[in-house]
């Protein structure tokens, strides 16, 4: 039986990870592009954020930071995170522990660490290219592509859908202290934090986009200079050095699905991780292994 893991941004990455520290071998990561990290998880604003209302999300993300702030021994050499803070505003909330994670850093440790285990790494390989035994277990971590996937197996509906975001960065700013914590209006919508010596912002807006590499829509940058105007007049007139976007992808009651399929058999949902997903890689990854590694010992 092998494990065929479908995505190697975190969801995929992390899992592999905790299947190689579970003992699992049998395991290939396929990953369409020729490297990982070319979609939502190297697209984010890298914010571990512990405060979270819904219940379901709340443990996974305190989960997910405590593993960022004390990674086990050998994961990295590198630091995951600088721990600035939060200031969550609207309703208020200052978190000190909450920090800007090192997302390249991060997703390499767990695709370097589960390589060490044992694991392979397709790159530049879709689903479609590899034979499947009737045996083999699917893990779909496809991000935004996961109802596409799931479609193609004869998987449940789920409805997963994919949103765009945008984010913007300054040119370095000579009164921006790179010490500051994040940012976030949690009513009005938007954020910023310290960015490469500027800022780095976003609107928070969202919209259903088709997976795939969206273009930038002009129109969301007028929007951020109308929010900034009547929150943050002080940066209104900020100019704008870089601007991309990436895809957030929610189930429709916008909680993460990590779960078995309930139409098919060996079909393992890692998915829909939303706005959340580098906070919540560590805790999703674990709890798809260890159900997969139930499924392969019974
Ligand atoms: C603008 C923006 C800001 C964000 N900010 C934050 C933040 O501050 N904090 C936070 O915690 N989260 C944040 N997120 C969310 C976070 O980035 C995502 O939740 C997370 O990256 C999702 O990881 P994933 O592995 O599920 O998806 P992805 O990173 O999209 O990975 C899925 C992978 O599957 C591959 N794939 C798809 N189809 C196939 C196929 N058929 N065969 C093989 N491979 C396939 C894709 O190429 C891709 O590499 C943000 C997201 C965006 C877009």
């Amino acid at each position: 039986m092998t494990v065929i893991i479908i995505g190697s941004g975190f969801a995929g990455a992390s899992c592999a990870w905790w299947l190689a520290r579970l003992g699992v071998r049998d395991v290939i990561v396929l990953e369409r592009e020729e490297m990982p990290g070319l979609h939502a998880s190297g697209l984010n604003a890298g914010m571990a954020r512990s405060y979270e209302e819904d219940e379901t999300i709340a443990p996974l993300a305190r989960e997910g930071i405590d593993f960022i702030l004390n990674p086990p021994e050998g994961f990295t050499d590198k630091p995951l995170i600088e721990c600035n803070g939060s200031l969550l505003l609207n309703p208020d909330r200052w978190t000190p522990t909450d920090g800007v994670v090192d997302i390249h850093a991060y997703l390499w440790a767990f695709i370097n660490g589960a390589k060490a285990g044992g694991i392979k790494f397709l790159f530049g390989k879709k689903i479609t290219d590899i034979k499947i035994c009737p045996h083999d277990i699917i893990v779909n971590a496809a991000g935004a592509w996961a109802q596409e996937i799931a479609n193609l197996e004869g998987a449940e509906d789920l409805d997963i859908k994919s949103y765009r975001r945008h984010l913007y960065c300054t040119p370095p700013m000579p009164d921006i202290n790179p010490k500051w914590p994040f940012v976030w209006d949690i009513e009005n919508k938007y954020y910023f934090r310290p960015e490469s010596g500027g800022l780095l912002l976003s609107a928070c807006d969202e919209e259903e986009v088709a997976p795939g590499t969206p273009p930038t829509n002009p129109k969301i940058r007028e929007a951020l200079a109308e929010k900034l105007m009547k929150f943050c007049p002080s940066f209104a007139n900020v100019s704008i050095a870089r601007e991309w976007c990436g895809l957030r992808t929610f189930a429709p009651d916008r909680r993460p699905v990590i779960r078995w399929d309930k139409k098919i058999r060996n079909f393992f949902w890692l998915t829909a991780l939303g706005g959340r997903g580098v906070t919540c890689a560590a805790s999703a990854g674990r709890i798809a292994a260890e159900e997969v590694l139930k499924c392969l010992s019974v």
